[in-house]
């Protein structure tokens, strides 16, 4: 176990085994990733499988655990004192005023519609719904809620990951959300997203810790194609998602990609990138 100084805070870990089990914990994906949405306050062991996936969320959270990094207790898994200074060096600081809100409209989910199975696994499928009145420059300020939120102002829209969920909500009031398990999941998850926007539209939106680290290459590969056909003048898809990572070629490259049958995948696609 790390040391009495360590555990308490005080410093950043000195023994050697201390590093390398910090570094350890770190050095995994999922586990990032409930760091960073630990860094919002604490949550139940639910929470984090529902905001960052529920695979070996045990065994992810011994091993935090056992870096010093959590604290688990009384149902609740939270930042220690070390995983929190530790976490200051990860995350972008937040603004320190409230965002005031009050100019913009409660706002209502108008319509849900189910559409064709997701092609990276037919067991899930996209939503198309709609959210009236359209939030257009009212989104931006939203981002703060989100802890895996990104404001895209290319696409003027507020991108928010949940789990393997992607929620897309335009300025106009259109929202998509692929990989989902079907309506009645949207359903609940739309009337989430209300809940939360009409509460800051009503109380301002307060600073938050945000995430930095969001795409691994294997997302990205997930939703090519996979045919390894060789037409973006890359010798695999595997490879074309190291290079779009490292921003060396851009996704319009993918020719397949512009198939109706690689729409969704596509449509995705293009909202990951604005995560690198
Ligand atoms: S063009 Fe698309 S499908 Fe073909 S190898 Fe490149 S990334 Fe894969």
């Amino acid at each position: 176990m790390p040391s009495a100084k360590y555990m308490a805070g005080v410093d950043m870990p000195g023994k050697p085994e201390e590093i390398k089990m910090v570094s350890n914990a770190m050095a995994n994906v999922p586990r990032r990733k409930m760091m960073a949405f630990l860094a919002g306050g604490e949550r139940t062991s639910e929470e984090i499988g529902e905001a960052v996936g529920k695979s070996m969320l045990d065994y992810h959270l011994k091993i935090l655990e056992q870096a010093g990094l959590i604290e688990i207790g009384a149902g609740k898994v939270r930042l220690s004192e070390f995983g929190k200074n530790f976490m200051e060096t990860k995350v972008e600081k937040p603004k320190d005023a409230v965002t005031d809100l009050s100019g913009a409209k409660p706002v209502e989910i108008t319509e849900v519609r189910q559409l064709l199975p997701c092609i990276a696994d037919s067991t899930k499928f996209r939503i198309i719904a709609q959210m009236a009145p359209p939030l257009g420059g009212a989104l931006k300020p939203l981002e703060p809620l989100f802890p895996r939120g990104r404001y895209s102002e290319r696409i003027g829209a507020l991108i928010i990951q949940r789990g393997d969920v992607l929620i897309t909500i335009y300025g106009t009031g259109s929202v998509t959300m692929t990989m989902i398990k079907g309506e009645a999941e949207a359903r609940g998850v739309l009337a989430e997203l209300r809940e939360k926007i009409n509460e800051a539209i009503a109380k301002g939106v307060a600073p938050a810790p945000r995430e930095k680290v969001r795409v691994e290459p294997m997302e990205i590969y997930r939703y090519l194609p996979q045919t390894d056909c060789g037409e973006c003048g890359e010798q695999s898809c595997y490879s074309f998602s190291i290079r779009l990572m490292a921003g060396e070629v851009s996704l319009d490259l993918c020719k397949p990609l512009e198939d109706p049958e690689y729409r969704q995948n596509r449509e995705h696609l293009l909202v990951l990138v604005e995560y690198i």
